[in-house]
């Protein structure tokens, strides 16, 4: 179980380090603003969509603490091609894992490499963190224009 977690630490510092999909998009059709005013955490999230609802490219950009960044990295990296309803049904699985922790087998599975953030669960401050970026893409995808904010 360490050396799970050891893992776990090292994606997640990877991907502070280097988020993926970091930038800007140059045509957009829907487009986000986060913010967790508690920890600071700030980010802008463009997406494009297809006719059929899927997510065909994505990029954010913003600060925030490491758990914020790498969230928003692996989301990212998670949501590309995928549909609004794959996408909140990861949502649904993920946002188990950071408050309540690992669900069944089945469940972890299809939650991939976002299973690095399940020690968050232990950390109720730190939710807000790791779920700003899909609390974003759930903005975006429903295109309120509002900013997703945690609190
Ligand atoms: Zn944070």
């Amino acid at each position: 179980m360490d050396e799970l977690r050891d893992l776990y630490q090292q994606t997640i510092l990877d991907h502070n380090r280097s988020p993926r999909n970091f930038g800007s998009l140059e045509n957009p059709n829907r487009s986000a603003e986060g913010d967790n005013p508690i920890c600071g955490d700030r980010l802008s999230l463009q997406l494009e969509v297809d006719a059929d609802g899927r997510v065909t490219d994505v990029r954010f950009h913003g600060k925030g603490c490491a758990i914020s960044t790498a969230s928003a990295s692996l989301m990212t990296e998670s949501v590309k091609g995928r549909t609004r309803d794959e996408i909140e049904s990861t949502f649904d699985r993920f946002h188990q894992l950071v408050t309540v922790g690992p669900p069944e087998e089945a469940g972890v599975a299809e939650l991939g490499k976002l299973a690095v953030f399940s020690g968050v669960s232990e950390y109720p401050i730190r939710v807000k963190c790791a779920t700003l970026a899909w609390h974003t893409l759930r903005a975006a995808l429903n295109q309120t224009g509002d900013v997703a904010r945690t609190e």
